[in-house]
């Protein structure tokens, strides 16, 4: 375990900073768009609360950054759980180049491309 805690380090460091980068960026926009009262009750708020706000508001770079936001989130999470670098679906390892191009991958290649097919049809 301990070889694969240094390889996904970088990529954890990675996801923190646009974990937070994501965060402040949402906060803003949601006030901004006046989703919430004050910063006092965004800054009170919830994180997976304002994802859900933010999606449901239907203003598309909200609705994109939120979901952005999630999946960074859940990667974060996998880290802690010690789940980071396998598939969501298939519980086999992701590539590390898929991880190195979006660390926040939940998926390995078979189950993406399939996803995809299932998705398009
Ligand atoms: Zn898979």
């Amino acid at each position: 375990m301990a070889t694969s805690e240094l390889t996904y380090e970088p990529l954890r460091v990675r996801l923190e900073q646009e974990h937070a980068a994501l965060y402040s960026e949402l906060k803003q926009e949601m006030l901004l768009n006046t989703l919430l009262p004050s910063s006092a009750a965004i800054e009170g708020a919830e994180l997976s609360d304002l994802i859900v706000m933010a999606k449901s508001s239907f203003i598309p770079n909200l609705f994109d950054l939120a979901t952005r936001l999630e999946k960074v989130d859940a990667a974060i999470c996998s880290i802690k759980l010690g789940m980071y670098g396998l598939c969501a679906d298939c519980e086999d390892e992701i590539d590390i180049e898929d991880l190195e191009t979006d660390p926040a991958q939940p998926r390995c290649q078979h189950c993406r491309e399939h996803s995809r097919y299932h998705h398009e049809a």
